[in-house]
């Protein structure tokens, strides 16, 4: 039934967000005595919309939004010795081990063995190209799209290029507003795999539309099943077709 299931890469195959928080929680403690933890959070929110259109996404644009966040709040005050240690804050996000979700090795190997895979995710060349690379599963894909954002006509752009027809595309992620919505506009199907964490930015108001359009999955351990589910109903279908 499908040519090709494709996924998100962070927070889908492996964990991500954690990072960014783990990196938040020093900055706000090193800005501690400017401001509240909740205001240094508004203000880093709103200067990474604000670069957005600038950088992308990923750990460099966070950085420079970082920055660029202690010298507001701070007035100009912020020292050099301190930028350093946000410069540090970043490489440790950048050096920290990659760490598969549970069960990913396992789902993505079975998956592979009658599916074309592919990786679709936004964020920095570089560092998606080395998390792949030290996932180990970089064998199981036959494409990986690091894209700028993930829009509708992103996606169509995609799915053109590749010779792909929407109704033969599963989409997997962790993102309803970028890996979910816009694949079920473009007529494919979509599996919303949440992880506990979401960047607000990633946040949709009702990511329950009636009716859904999608599926929903509590880990990415039962994909294969819903998978063959779905082939099998694409059988049955083709067998109801009067001779
Ligand atoms: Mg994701």
């Amino acid at each position: 039934m499908f040519d090709v299931i494709a996924f998100d890469a962070d927070d889908t195959l492996w964990h991500n967000e954690t990072l960014y928080t783990i990196a938040q929680d020093s900055f706000t403690q090193l800005l501690s005595r400017y401001r509240a933890a909740d205001e240094i959070e508004e203000e880093l929110f709103k200067t990474e919309m604000r670069n957005l259109r600038y950088y992308g996404y990923g750990i460099k644009s966070f950085t420079l939004s970082m920055i660029e966040t202690a010298i507001e709040i701070s007035e100009g005050r912020i020292q050099g010795h301190e930028i350093r240690q946000i410069i540090g804050f970043a490489r440790d996000m950048l050096n920290a081990p990659l760490q598969l979700l549970e069960g990913v090795e396992e789902v993505i190997r079975t998956l592979s063995e009658a599916h074309r895979l592919m990786i679709i995710t936004k964020g920095d060349l570089f560092d998606q190209g080395s998390k792949l690379a030290r996932s180990g599963l970089a064998d199981y894909f036959t494409h990986v799209e690091v894209v700028s954002d993930k829009a509708e006509e992103t996606y169509r752009a995609l799915l053109a290029r590749h010779d792909i027809h929407p109704g033969r595309f599963l989409m997997v992620g962790n993102s309803v507003k970028s890996d979910i919505l816009p694949v079920v506009a473009l007529g494919g199907q979509a599996v919303y795999i949440p992880y506990h964490t979401t960047w607000v930015h990633e946040v949709v108001a009702n990511p329950h539309p009636e009716p859904q359009g999608y599926f929903e999955l509590e880990h990415i351990g039962l994909l294969p099943a819903l998978v063959e589910r779905l082939n099998d109903q694409s059988v049955s279908h083709t067998s109801r077709i009067p001779r």
